[in-house]
């Protein structure tokens, strides 16, 4: 989609820091880190939010998951603990319009979210 942002970042249009970079997804480091690790994994093909998703998607979505544990591991966070949070919509503090699962930790996490 051409005025999606993170359709442009997987299109390598507009530089990120890339951690993974396979043919249907990619992560790449988030721009305004909320924690000390704080990575966007997303799949390549543009869909609006998780809403949009479908049982068709079902695969995809479960690589998204399966990369953001193989990330977690290989950023060291996997035994202390990590959260993957996927904003839907603006009243859930969506603000990319690009389905995206955020992998954050390395510090404390509180429960329940703000
Ligand atoms: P959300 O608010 O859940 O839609 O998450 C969007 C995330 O994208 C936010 O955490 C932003 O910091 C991040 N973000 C926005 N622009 C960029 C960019 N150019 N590169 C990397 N991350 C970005
Ligand atoms: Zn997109």
């Amino acid at each position: 989609m051409d005025d999606c942002l993170f359709c442009k970042i997987a299109g390598g249009k507009i530089p990120a820091k890339l951690v993974l970079d396979e043919p249907d997804i990619a992560a790449f480091e988030d721009i305004n880190p909320q924690a000390p690790v704080h990575l966007l994994l997303i799949p390549r093909r543009h869909v609006a939010s998780l809403n949009e998703t479908t049982e068709e998607d079902a695969p995809l979505l479960g690589r998204l998951l399966t990369a953001a544990r193989r990330l977690a591991r290989e950023k060291g966070i996997d035994a202390s603990g990590y959260r993957v949070v996927v904003n839907t919509m603006a009243g859930a503090g969506q603000s990319v319009f690009h389905v995206h699962l955020h992998l954050l930790g390395g510090r404390p996490m509180h429960w329940p979210p703000g």
